[in-house]
């Protein structure tokens, strides 16, 4: 076939294509107009997941009779002007393509009224041709209804997923939307019934409530705004401002999609904020859970490129990297200084035991130096964690007293408040892991030199893995110096790594490191590090001395999230005196 052009109506229905993919981009792009409209009430009707209406109205500015053709026109917009308008865009639309793509794939009937006009306009339009106008009564606003999505583009009427599906994605849009603009007010009505409903009262907690209810709710921790780069001191004006609300670590999720966030109030998708939350919270979940995290994000709008994505659900930062640090600062900051202090109703019950009070004293007073962060955790050490405090998250430990080793493998130890048993090895590894991290940012990381150089020579793989973990390693402690080809000399270690074979030990963390390879550089310091504790620290099956238990949990019970190993499995099982108690048949 010759190259021709394509007749408008085709173009028109494969750029709409684009823009709407489901009943959902549709009521998006609706309620995006509305928002932009400075509408205060927003209502969205649907029915049959959307394919059959989806009906939008909003008390906003309305658009002036004699605008109103121009509105379904492709590239029209209120919204800017010149190329350079594209560098501040502070609307969520800007495309002028959203009423064009609705109309060519449906068909649009849209009555609007400007605030101080005394009648309004009826426009209706099909597969993208004005069919019909004239001027109409209406109340100061704009309806949109949109009918027979996809009556023209069979294909897409057949990828379209059941009703209640659709719906569901409606629901979510709409949501998110609530999120973004607590002070407006939304409703969504599916099959005349309602589905959700905000008030609009300007608080972003009540909308969360709303979507997840009280009992989640009550379990985020707010993000406020002065909370992001706090610490560091070095708090750049032009940086990012992030606030919001956090889960506990104990609120998890199977998937991430509770973690939403917001770029000046446009709901976006971010593969690398969503690292940025977990790292946050690296350590606190096990393994293979999601926090949830509502984050909203607000920088200069010269400073974001909204104008990369199609549906506009992708943005970019100029700035990447301070994105990604200011959102991780703010939960990692407000995680560890607002966890909340449990509350003490019922005291848990205790046995008499050999010197807990002489001991309690003991630490008492060798703790007086203690920073205000680690104050904060202390009101958690006199407390146990029967099942109640378990939900507060990053909990300390108890004092114990040492019993015994069981299959080699874990530790007995008793508390105030019942028997513990710990996993020898997993507890070593979140010992060795603060105790790195804290040195590695004092930079007083302790390395050892070996008697005699060791010849490294690695596969290709692992070349690439230390060459770019190299720094990091060096940091850490280890001194490797390129002997020629993919041979390597090694110098020294972190004093931590007493293992017998060094080489292997080394071999082993290069190819953990490389497993979980991941672009973000800011992340693989953690791994690394994490990588190391892994290796170095005692083995599941080995047997230990009294005093080397002893002490492995003396070291336990000073960190700071002691409950899990840094990759997330627990340390500790706790086996409360009522337990026991009940097992026994005494109650
Ligand atoms: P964009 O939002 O990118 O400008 P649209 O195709 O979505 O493009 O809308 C075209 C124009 O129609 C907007 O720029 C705006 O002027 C007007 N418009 C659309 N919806 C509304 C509404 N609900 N209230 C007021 N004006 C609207
Ligand atoms: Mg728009």
């Amino acid at each position: 076939m010759p190259i021709r052009l394509l007749p408008p109506e085709v173009a028109g229905k494969i750029a709409a294509g684009e823009v709407v993919e489901r009943p959902a981009s549709v009521v998006k792009e609706l309620v995006e107009n509305s928002i932009d409209a400075g509408a205060t009430d927003i209502r969205v009707e649907i029915r049959e997941g959307g394919r059959r209406l989806i009906r939008v109205a909003d008390n906003g500015c309305g658009i002036p009779a004699g605008e109103l053709s121009l509105a379904f026109a492709r590239h029209a917009t209120s919204k800017l002007a010149t190329a350079a308008d594209l560098d501040r865009i502070t609307t969520l639309g800007f495309r002028g393509e959203a009423l064009a793509s609705v109309a060519a794939v449906s068909q649009v009937t849209i009555l609007t009224c400007p605030r101080q006009q005394e009648t309004g306009q009826l426009l209706r339009v099909e597969g993208g041709q004005i069919a019909h106008q004239e001027s109409h009564g209406s109340p100061p606003g704009t309806l949109v209804t949109v009918e027979n999505l996809f009556y023209n583009m069979p294909v897409r009427l057949k990828f379209l997923r059941q009703p209640q599906t659709e719906t569901g994605h409606i629901h979510d849009v709409v949501a998110h939307c609530a999120l973004a603009y607590p002070q407006v007010r939304f409703s969504l009505l599916a099959e005349d019934r309602q589905i959700f409903q905000s008030t609009g009262n300007g608080s972003l907690y009540d909308v969360l409530i709303t979507i997840y209810g009280l009992e989640v709710a009550e379990k985020m921790l707010e993000i406020s705004k002065d909370e992001g780069p706090a610490g560091t001191g070095t708090s750049v004006a032009s940086s990012p401002i992030v606030f919001g609300y956090a889960g506990i670590p104990a609120l998890h999720r199977v998937d991430r999609g509770y973690i939403s966030f917001f770029v000046n109030r446009r709901w976006v998708q971010d593969r690398s904020l969503v690292h940025a939350v977990e790292q946050a919270y690296h350590t606190l979940l096990p393994i293979g859970r999601h926090p949830l995290a509502t984050i909203m994000i607000e920088l200069n709008p010269g400073d974001v490129d909204v104008n990369v994505h199609p549906t506009k659900r992708e943005v970019k930062f100029r700035d990447g990297r301070a994105a990604f640090s200011s959102v991780q600062r703010a939960i990692r900051h407000t995680l560890v200084t607002h966890t909340p202090v449990p509350g003490m109703i019922h005291s848990p019950r205790t046995w008499p035991a050999p010197d807990w009070e002489r001991r309690q004293t003991l630490v008492a007073s060798s703790q007086l130096t203690l920073t205000r962060q680690q104050l904060a955790m202390e009101m958690y050490r006199t407390a146990d964690l029967g099942e109640e405090l378990q939900v507060v998250g990053p909990v300390r430990l108890p004092l114990l007293r040492v019993i015994g080793q069981l299959g080699q493998t874990y530790i007995i130890a008793e508390g105030p408040q019942g028997m513990y048993l710990i996993d020898q090895h997993a507890a070593h590894e979140r010992i060795l892991y603060e105790q790195m991290m804290t040195s590695l940012s004092e930079q007083q990381v302790t390395s050892q030199q070996l008697l005699e150089p060791l010849i490294l020579d690695l596969d290709p793989m692992l070349v690439g893995a230390l060459a770019d973990s190299h720094t990091l390693l060096n940091q850490a402690g280890f001194l490797i110096e390129p002997f020629g080809g993919a041979s390597y000399l090694l110098r020294a270690v972190p004093s931590i790594l007493t293992v017998p074979d060094i080489r292997a030990a080394l071999v082993d963390i290069l190819e953990m490191v490389r497993q979980e390879d991941d672009p973000l550089a800011t992340q693989s310091e953690e791994r690394l590090i994490a990588a190391i504790c892994k290796r170095a620290a005692v083995k599941a099956g080995q047997s230990l001395s009294p005093d080397e238990m002893q002490q492995l949990v003396r070291q336990l019970e000073q960190c700071e999230s002691p409950r899990t190993c840094p990759h997330g499995r627990p340390t500790v099982a706790h086996f409360p005196v009522e337990q026991l108690e009940k097992e026994f048949g005494r109650r």
